[in-house]
């Protein structure tokens, strides 16, 4: 089973705006995957339909052979995803933000902070455990939401534009700790505007433009090609 799979996906928004047109996607266990393309691409729409925060027009969606719309519950512990918005409670502090999100995966309460404290280590928010998610700089809230993506261990993480708007230096441990992770088992997707970073990390690739896959290949292969 592919870790995902779309078919055929197609999202017109209300407006008329036609942003998938019909997508085809298949990602491997392990694989490290970007989809690259420019502002407007459907990169963002994608994910929102997989993450069943959009809905999806027509086609078909499975995480780990869960259909997102017959199974989505098991789709969902299959699957973390960092959107590209911070979207905490501003008050909340750091712990509970990620204990609270691995209770929501039925994990009992001391199991949920001994996670929550295993992740605020992994990502370097130890220090800031008991700070209210407002006063963190934006490149913690940033791995703050990767901990919370990451807090019951899903198999598949999917990153929106994981290093946008972000100093050099995170985006260098960034890139390394997602390695590691990857290393490790876990299978990444992550969306970018950037050659260099889908380059850097990345074994397989989707071009996504106007909301159609305009290359779907190995890393190596379209570098040879450019
Ligand atoms: P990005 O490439 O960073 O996702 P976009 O400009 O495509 O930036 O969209 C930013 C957000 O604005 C999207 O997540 C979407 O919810 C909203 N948005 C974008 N275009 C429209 C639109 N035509 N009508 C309504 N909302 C839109
Ligand atoms: P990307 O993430 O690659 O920048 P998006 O998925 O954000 O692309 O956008 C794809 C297309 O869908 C764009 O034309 C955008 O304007 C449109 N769009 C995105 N979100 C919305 C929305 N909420 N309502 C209407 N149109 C949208």
């Amino acid at each position: 089973t592919a870790a995902l799979q779309l078919n055929s996906v197609v999202k017109t928004y209300k407006s008329g705006a036609c942003a998938l047109k019909g997508i085809d996607l298949s990602v491997a266990p392990g694989d490290f995957f970007a989809m690259l393309g420019p502002n407007g691409a459907g990169k963002s729409t994608c994910i929102g339909i997989i993450s069943s925060l959009v809905k999806k027009t027509s086609g078909q969606v499975s995480v780990f052979g869960h259909n997102i719309d017959t199974d989505l519950n098991a789709a969902k512990r299959y699957l973390g995803v960092v959107p590209q918005e911070f979207n905490f409670g501003q008050f909340e502090q750091v712990i509970d933000i990620l204990a609270t999100q691995a209770g929501y995966y039925g994990l009992p309460r001391t199991k949920a902070y001994d996670q929550a404290e295993k992740y605020l280590e992994q990502l370097g928010l130890w220090e800031k455990r008991n700070q209210q998610a407002r006063t963190l700089s934006g490149g913690m809230k940033r791995r703050l939401m990767v901990a919370r993506a990451l807090v019951h261990e899903p198999k598949l993480l999917i990153l929106d534009e994981p290093t946008a708007g972000v100093d050099i230096e995170l985006r260098r441990s960034m890139w390394e700790y997602l390695t590691r992770l990857n290393e490790q088992g876990t299978t990444i997707i992550l969306t970018t505007h950037y050659l260099e970073e889908a380059e850097s990390l990345c074994r397989n690739i989707a071009i996504l433009d106007k909301g159609t896959v305009v290359e779907n290949t190995d890393m190596r292969s379209l570098l040879a090609k450019l």
